[in-house]
């Protein structure tokens, strides 16, 4: 009879236990039954990138002294800065400038540091390629402005921060 008791007891608190459990799942199902889709259609949807995200680098070439100062502030020594002396007015002259972007970790620091700021980041991420050595971005490469992704009329865009897809197609 005591035993009978407890066993009672018990499949009550289990059975408590149980609705508790149920009561928790439903919860979480009906807040994500009020959540916008979170998977973008890539290509034919992108995300917004952030102000201050850190893509591609953008260079440009007439604005460079040739200081070779982001060679010495990047981790691993990557830019290529080819220059020649022009001894009669002492000073350098720029003649190849090359970024590995199969090797670049997208620090920012050369952006950072380089005194004339002529060295940007874009908002440019799609960098695959099939041979890695197309990564080997010369200055002609570096001095391409990408086309922004909120002027990209074949593009919808989402806002990465509320995950909402804008409502129209942009442009
Ligand atoms: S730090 Fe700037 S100015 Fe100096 S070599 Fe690099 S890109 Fe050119
Ligand atoms: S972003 Fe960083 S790793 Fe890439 S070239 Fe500049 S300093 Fe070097």
């Amino acid at each position: 009879m005591f035993s009978t008791l407890i066993e009672l007891r018990n499949y009550g608190q289990q059975a408590v236990e149980a609705a508790k459990y149920i009561g928790q799942g439903s919860a979480v199902t009906s807040d994500h039954l009020n959540r916008s889709p979170i998977t973008v259609q890539y290509p034919y949807e992108k995300i917004l990138s952030s102000e201050r995200f850190r893509g591609r680098i953008h260079f440009e070439f007439d604005k460079c002294i040739a200081c070779e100062v982001r060679v010495r502030v990047c981790p691993i020594n990557l830019p290529i800065v080819d220059w020649i002396l022009l001894k009669d007015i002492k000073k350098k002259q720029l003649k190849s400038y090359s970024i590995d972007f199969g090797v670049c970790i997208f620090c920012g620091n050369c952006v950072e540091y380089c005194p004339t700021n002529c060295l940007s980041m874009t908002e440019e991420y799609e960098l695959s390629s099939y041979d890695r050595h197309e990564l080997n971005y010369d200055q002609m490469a570096l001095g391409r402005l990408p086309l922004s992704t909120s002027q990209d009329v074949s593009i919808q865009v989402v806002s990465a921060s509320t995950n909402q897809q804008s409502s129209e197609f942009v442009g």
